[in-house]
Parts: C-alpha cells; sequence; structure tokens
C-alpha cells in the first residue's frame, strides 16, 4: 500500500490499555472456568475440617465430576464461537509457529512477480494443513479452499511482496536480501492469512460454504490483483475481505470505514516533442518547453477549476525533464506526475481530463498506454454491509472499544481492483507498539511490527470468513 501521513490523535493509545485488560479478562475466565477449577474445590475441602476441627459431620460426598467443556456449536454465532477461535489463534504453540512464519518470510523478502521463495513457503503450509490449492495465479499467486466446496464462497486476501528499500532495523531475522525488504508489513499479511488458514480447516466442519484464500504477489507495484482476478481468483466469489496493519494505531485495534477508504491513484508521463523550424527559419520551431510549461498550468487548473470543493482530488505535476544545455532548445520534455480522487466518477473523470487536456499532451500519453495500464489504482471502497460485516466480527471478537472508525485516507492498495468486481471489506489492524518501536510508517526502512498482532489478526480473518459463511450460507 502506498504510505499514509499520520491522522489519528493520540489518545488512541488509551485502547491499547483496556484492549490488554479485554484479553487478561478473557484468559482469567478460561483457566477458571476450566483447569483450576478442581483445584479450587480440593482447597475448600482441606480447609473445611481446619474451621471446626471437633465437628463430627460426616464430610459432604464429593461434588460430582465437571465436565470439560466442550467447543460450542457455532450455527448461530455467539461471543462464545468468538473466544473459541481466540483461543485457538491464541495457543502458545500456534504464536510460535505464526511468528516463524512471519520472520522466515521477512528474512528472504521478494519483489513484485518474484515472490518465487514466499510462494512455495505457503504452499509447503498449506499441503501440511491438507488444504488444497491453485497454483499459479499472476505468476506466483495461490488460491487455496477450506470448507465444502460449495457456495456461498467467500474469499480473503493477503499480499506477498516486498519493496526495494534497505532495511535499517538491525535484529535477528533482519531481511537477507540486500536492497529488499518488507517495509510493509505483507510479511505479516500472509502469516496472518496462514493462520487464518488452520483455523479454519480446524473448524472446516463448521463452515457452511467455502473460503477462498487468495495470496496475492505485487501489490506494491504491477496490479497484481488484476491479473489474480485475470487468472480466476474471483470465480463464484460473492465477497472478499483484506486487511492491513497499520502503525498509527495501538497492536490489535482494528478500524474501518463504510464507503471510500482509500484514494484511487494513477501516474502519468509524457513525451513533448518539438519540432524544428524550417531551414531559412531555425527560430520559428515548436518549443517543447513552453508546450509543456503550458500543459501544466492546464493540468493544474482541471481540480482548481473543474472539480467540486467538497469532493478529494488531486492531479500533480511532479516530474518535469528538457535538455541540458542552455543554448539550444531541446528536442522534447518529459513531464509526469500523480493524480487522485475517492470516487470512481471523479477518479476516471480525471484521467479523461488529463489525456483531454492538450492535443499534443494527449497524443504523447497515448504512445505510452502500456506504462498509463500499469499505474492505475482504483479507489478503495467498501461496501457498507461488509464494513458492518468487519464491525460486528471485530466488536465480538476484540471488544467495543477496541474498534475504531477511521477517516478515508489519500493512500492507494490494488485492493481496489477486486472491489470493483464484488463487494468488499478492507479494515487496518494495529502494529504500534511504543516499547518496542513500532511507531515508524510503512514504506519506511525503520518500519517494523509487533508480532503480537498476528494471532489475533489469523482470528479475524478466520472469523470474517466463517461468520459470513454462517449467515450466509
Ligand atoms: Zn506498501
Ligand atoms: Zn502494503
Amino acid at each position: 500500500m502506498n504510505p499514509q501521513k499520520p491522522s489519528f490523535s493520540s489518545s488512541i493509545s488509551t485502547f491499547t490499555i483496556l484492549f490488554n485488560c479485554v484479553i487478561s479478562l478473557l484468559v482469567v475466565a478460561k483457566t477458571t472456568s476450566d483447569h483450576d477449577f478442581p483445584h479450587f474445590e480440593s482447597s475448600t475441602s482441606f480447609i473445611k475440617p481446619l474451621d471446626n476441627p471437633k465437628n463430627q459431620t460426616p464430610p459432604r460426598p464429593p461434588p460430582p465430576p465437571v465436565p470439560p467443556l466442550s467447543p460450542p456449536d457455532c450455527t448461530v454465532w455467539t461471543s462464545a464461537c468468538s473466544e473459541e477461535v481466540l483461543r485457538l489463534a491464541k495457543n502458545p504453540e500456534n504464536t510460535e509457529w505464526l511468528k516463524s512464519i512471519r520472520r522466515r518470510i521477512h528474512e528472504n523478502p521478494e519483489l513484485a512477480f518474484e515472490e518465487f521463495e514466499t510462494s512455495k513457503l505457503i504452499r509447503h503450509e498449506l499441503d501440511n494443513m491438507e488444504i488444497s490449492y491453485r497454483f499459479p495465479l499472476a505468476k506466483t499467486g495461490i488460491r487455496a479452499m477450506v470448507g465444502t466446496g460449495g457456495p456461498p464462497f467467500v474469499a480473503v486476501r493477503a499480499d506477498m511482496d516486498a519493496l526495494p528499500i534497505q532495511e535499517a532495523v538491525e535484529w535477528e531475522h533482519k531481511s537477507k536480501n540486500a536492497g529488499k525488504m518488507h517495509a510493509c508489513g505483507h510479511d505479516a499479511h500472509v502469516t496472518m492469512l496462514l493462520g487464518a488458514a488452520k483455523i479454519l480447516k480446524a473448524r472446516e466442519h463448521h463452515l457452511k460454504g467455502t473460503v477462498i484464500l487468495l495470496f496475492q504477489p505485487a501489490e506494491e507495484a504491477g496490479n497484481g490483483a488484476k491479473r489474480m482476478i485475470g487468472d480466476g481468483a474471483l470465480e463464484n466469489v460473492e465477497a472478499i475481505f483484506a486487511l492491513h496493519v497499520s502503525h498509527q494505531h495501538p497492536t490489535a485495534i482494528i478500524g474501518s470505514r463504510s464507503g471510500p477508504l482509500l484514494a484511487g491513484c494513477g501516474f502519468f508521463r509524457a513525451v513533448i516533442t518539438g519540432k524544428e523550424g524550417g531551414a531559412g527559419n531555425p527560430h520559428h520551431s515548436v518549443d517543447p518547453v513552453l508546450a509543456a510549461s503550458s500543459a501544466v498550468i492546464s493540468l493544474q487548473g482541471i481540480v482548481s477549476r473543474e472539480a467540486n470543493p467538497l469532493d478529494s482530488q488531486v492531479v500533480s505535476v511532479t516530474s518535469f525533464n528538457g535538455g541540458d544545455d542552455l543554448d539550444i532548445i531541446p528536442d522534447n520534455v518529459v513531464l509526469g506526475g500523480t493524480f487522485r480522487a475517492f470516487s470512481n466518477t471523479s477518479f476516471y473523470h480525471i484521467l479523461q481530463r488529463i489525456e483531454e487536456n492538450r492535443p499534443g499532451f494527449s497524443d504523447a500519453l497515448q504512445q505510452s498506454t502500456s506504462e498509463k495500464e500499469y499505474t492505475i489504482y482504483p479507489p478503495t471502497v467498501n461496501d457498507e454491509k461488509m464494513y458492518e460485516h468487519i464491525k460486528r466480527v471485530a466488536i465480538d471478537l476484540v471488544g467495543p472499544t477496541n474498534f475504531v472508525v477511521v477517516p478515508p485516507m489519500m493512500g492507494a492498495e490494488d485492493f481496489s481492483f477486486y472491489s470493483e468486481v464484488v463487494p468488499a471489506g478492507f479494515f487496518y489492524i494495529g502494529i504500534r507498539n511504543e516499547t518496542l518501536g513500532s511507531t515508524h510508517t510503512g514504506h519506511s526502512p525503520h518500519f517494523m511490527i509487533d508480532e503480537n498482532v498476528l494471532p489475533i489478526g489469523a482470528a479475524t480473518h478466520a472469523t470474517i470468513a466463517e461468520r459470513y459463511l454462517n449467515e450466509h450460507g
């Protein structure tokens, strides 16, 4: 995902404390209701005779044995079902497994469409879980399946690619690939989806349909989602969900919103070529610097003079390069920039206006069609019902104080390609821990995560999928 500027209030740290309290209470509730109960009984019978040693009343017969707690029947979802999923996720053995997976992926980051070892690791783990899958989609992508094999089909997606960044964090599992780093948390995304796969497989008898697990390449560059869709990732799928880690939220706080969440993002580049004057009149040339300058002015006018000021949009020229000589008009000028908007209508309108802006500019843009094709992310828009589903699941799983409604952000995500095809829900999960130092934005060489998020993310993914099938199957 393209990085975001911090925009949340610092009061959110309150949630960490509240969240920790909720988790502690859950742990206490489980231990006292389960293994500690017989111990409590025997202590009581030991104390009683001391209170009245001469009392000859025969001791009470021992209470009937407490039957072991059976997992809840989740035909109708209750909070006991959420607790059961959390228990599976937070089992110490499972937590260690999640950390080891994440660290192995972190040590070996791979760039877009080169996720060969990452993909191999995922397939190996799926094989161990006896989960079937289709491979490859979009070169290194995987489409795995858990459940009945029949409808409804609900998908959960994780992205696998890393960034061309040299890791600056010194720790035991630092990237071993020079100049490459999981600086956007996609190693954690893959791990949490594998964690969800394990939970869902353990609960497969509860599933009233099929969960599709999508491991996707090239989110950062190359529009991997678009190629996954082209290769059948969304076949039969009626809804899709995904998460992104966020340094803006304390660990395991979940945030989302209904409607536009992330902006559509496009990049444009054009070559404006001049024309030489006639042999007898070299000063009558078409000057590409003047033409390009005029194009910049026109481009700046698209948002400032044409767009609704209440509908956030951006068009920025960020690159302008001509010749190096000071005494000659260059043959051409290369200019480029970015544009962003929150609605599909506004986004594609801007694109159309950039193409229309000037005949010369339009011609040049047309010539770079392939580049334009690979550098457009539409807006990520959360379907209202999918957002409500995420919210319900999150509140039940982590508590109402650990769910927040977030504002729209100008970053972009290629998850938007899925959201153009089926109802979609995208959410954030916090990884911010001041003590650990996981406070840096994505795409920073100092980026790191709080690994305590892994079981919670896995449980959230699994519950979102299982409850969706429960309510739609
Ligand atoms: Zn990113
Ligand atoms: Zn990302």
